[in-house]
């Protein structure tokens, strides 16, 4: 199947309600025009270089989205342009977001990223550590920040149960998180999903999949 088969099959099992990332990582800019001409306007990447090159040729109309883990660092290369943050696991991170965004006077959209998989190479914070994150003096501080949902990676198994488990957890506590709000705390995307589990997802209430394989092919890491 073509790009523009394969990304248009997957927005036809998508209800109203679900927004699709295409995950565009490791892929020539030539495969994400086809994808644009198809027209998806949301893309994501994992390497804040990568994904800075390809926002440099291509239209301006596409949101991009960081979905890989942020080196403290590398935020200034994205502040100008990002849309979302998926991978913000951590109050220093957010601070260092904050004072790029302010740079740039935009406010930067973010997502927490909670530690729901089995293994503990994963990123990601627990319950204690969110809730120590979002009630801290210095979180409610931070002006050119928006916490707008939380993203989460199930463990990579075959077992449907355990990943379905895994994303219950998940949607429960972004349920929890739905009534306090403050200035830069509005919950209201739970980003949960990839090529081989959104189905088991959406099931369990995810508002954005993020999807790379399934649409544009398997990637050659070299
Ligand atoms: C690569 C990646 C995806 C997409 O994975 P596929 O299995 O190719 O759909 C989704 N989320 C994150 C965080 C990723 O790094």
């Amino acid at each position: 199947m073509s790009i523009k088969e394969s990304l248009l099959t997957i927005k036809n099992e998508l209800p109203d309600t679900v927004t699709l990332v295409a995950v565009s990582k490791t892929k020539p800019v030539s495969d994400l025009e086809e994808a644009y001409a198809a027209g998806q306007r949301i893309f994501g990447e994992n390497k804040i270089q990568e994904m800075t090159q390809k926002w440099e040729v291509m239209p301006k109309d596409i949101q991009w989205h960081m979905i890989g883990h942020v080196q403290t660092n590398k935020v200034k290369h994205m502040a100008e342009y990002v849309s979302l943050v998926h991978g913000v696991d951590s109050l220093k991170l957010l601070k260092e977001i904050n004072k790029q965004a302010k740079k740039h006077n935009r406010v930067i959209n973010c997502l927490l990223q909670m530690h729901i998989a089995e293994e503990s190479t994963k990123f990601g914070l627990d319950k204690e550590e969110l809730d120590n994150l979002i009630t801290s003096d210095v979180f409610k501080t931070l002006e050119n920040v928006n916490v707008v949902g939380l993203m989460g990676m199930a463990t990579f198994t075959d077992d449907k149960n355990q990943v379905k488990k895994e994303f219950a957890t998940l949607k429960e506590i972004f349920s929890s998180l739905q009534s306090i709000k403050s200035t830069n705390l509005d919950v209201k995307i739970l980003s949960m999903g990839m090529s081989g589990d959104y189905k088991l997802a959406m099931d369990q209430g995810s508002t954005m999949v993020r999807i790379g394989s399934s649409i544009f092919g398997s990637r050659n890491y070299s």
